[in-house]
């Protein structure tokens, strides 16, 4: 068993109060019920760290469904069920209006068949759940009924996350599932830990055995998602070097200078990005996709998203838009140097994807250019007329192509900073219809002459 100690101070001090309370709901109905009650893995390694987290995983020994059916009940809200993997979701509203999930896992007590011919070993339930899990600094849990704050540590973890260390639980592990190898990679940098010795060997041992050939693009994606979501995954990225895990996956991937620089960049500009706005969602992970492949054909490209597991739509449309941006690299260079107008290069950057705004930023060493993508990114793309087409009827257009043509050259003109208000853009629509009505006149078939 594990040392006593109790967290429950550091529940009480640190947590915000609506986490806190919820922890102590699942213990008292888990009391009530009968069932003993743990949160577990990231949860408690952040509350030992001091970080926030937000994602609540309870583990209850006996019938988890019971007590998140009791939850739920507490909470007015409702459970999803995954009968076949023993787990369960409780989703529910907070006191602040916003939608709510905790995980509840059931823990049974049975029998752990190693993956090769070693002796099969009897744990109790929540010990059996712990030892499934990666690493020892994700493999502790609290008690929450009965003696509320209890720190239950089979298997070392408090003394790595004193030591900095990520270590698995046997030597099997990554033999068990290679995605590990990604996430040692991750939580050690993450954390500014390191991989233990004798963890490192093991992963090393798994790259050797070909293991990684094993993975699934789907698992692998899932992993690979992750790590690209990190505040740093550049970091990962050269550590996943250092490890021969790129080498393991697609050789080609590994790390160049080139690519190493433009990958910083990206960080840089995905942390400026994240800085700016939180509400607009780009995929900011997949900008590392196209970073990672910096230089490679097209081929070579399609082939890496595949075995990394993109899903085919996306691939679809990172590929498309890599294509994209080839050409328009070296034609947006050539008009910012003869100093094109703002509009003319919204023109051009209109068709990008978010990401690939961002990407195109990183990758040009152009000043100038940079800073006109920046502002397009800021300011330009979202800029509309001051004037609506409800102004151009009044001033005597019918409704059809010309409205819309009239409002972007409107827009147009406002960008370049020669129609800045509506009264200069009212003026500009007035002389606009002109010219469409001439136009039209002009078009009109001339009869013929007796
Ligand atoms: P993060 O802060 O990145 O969300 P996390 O530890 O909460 O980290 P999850 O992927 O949500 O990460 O996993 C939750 C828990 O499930 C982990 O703490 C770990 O105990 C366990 N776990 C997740 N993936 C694996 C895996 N591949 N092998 C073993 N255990 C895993």
């Amino acid at each position: 068993g594990g040392k006593e100690r109790s967290l429950a101070k550091l529940i009480q001090d640190r947590l915000p109060a609506p986490t806190r309370d919820l922890l102590h709901l699942a213990g008292r109905l888990g009391a009530s019920l009968g069932l003993p009650v743990y949160v577990v893995g990231g949860f408690v390694r952040d509350l030992l760290l001091q970080r926030p987290n937000q994602d609540i995983d309870l583990v209850a020994e006996g019938d988890g469904l019971r007590l998140a059916r009791a939850l739920a009940k507490e909470l007015g809200g409702r459970v999803r069920e995954h009968r076949k993997f023993l787990t369960s979701m409780v989703i529910f509203t907070d006191t602040q209006g916003r939608e709510q999930r905790l995980d509840v896992a059931t823990a049974r007590l049975e029998y752990y068949e190693h993956p090769a011919a070693l002796p099969t070993v009897e744990l109790s339930s929540i010990k059996m759940d712990l030892f499934r899990r990666d690493f020892s600094i994700n493999a502790l849990a609290v008690r929450l009924d009965g003696s509320f704050g209890q720190l239950v540590d089979f298997f070392g973890g408090q003394r790595d996350i004193k030591d900095k260390v990520i270590r698995v639980l046997h030597t099997l592990s990554f033999v068990e599932d290679p995605t590990r190898c990604l996430r040692a990679v991750r939580f050690e940098q993450r954390y500014g830990f390191h991989i233990g010795q004798g963890t490192e060997k093991l992963i090393k041992n798994a790259l050797s055995l070909k293991l990684m050939d094993r993975l699934s693009p789907q698992r692998l994606y899932g992993e690979f998602r992750h790590l690209c979501e990190e505040d740093a995954p550049l970091a990962c990225f050269t550590r996943m070097d250092q490890l021969g895990i790129w080498e393991a996956i697609a050789p080609q991937l590994g790390l160049t200078p080139t690519r190493k620089a433009l990958l910083q960049r990206l960080q840089e500009i995905s942390g400026w990005y994240r800085l700016l706005y939180f509400e607009e969602e780009p995929l900011p992970w997949l900008v590392y996709f196209l970073g990672l492949n910096h230089g490679l054909n097209y081929a070579l490209t399609a082939e890496h998203y595949r075995r990394l597991g993109l899903p085919e739509a996306l691939r679809a449309v990172v590929l498309s838009q890599r294509e994209h941006l080839r050409s328009l690299g070296s034609q947006l260079a050539r008009r910012q140097a003869e100093g094109a107008a703002p509009s003319a290069l919204c023109a051009l950057l209109r068709p990008l994807r978010l990401e690939f705004l961002l990407y195109l930023m990183a990758q040009t060493s152009d000043a100038p250019l940079q800073k006109n993508i920046s502002r397009y990114i800021t300011q330009w793309r979202r800029e509309t007329a001051d004037i609506t087409g409800d102004d151009l009827r009044r001033l005597g257009l019918a409704p059809g192509p010309a409205c819309g043509r009239i409002l972007a050259a409107v827009l147009r003109a406002k960008l370049d900073g020669q129609a800045p208000t509506a009264e200069s853009q009212l003026a500009l629509a007035a002389s606009l219809i002109g010219q469409e009505q001439g136009k039209e006149e002009a078009a009109r078939p001339t009869p013929l002459a007796h």
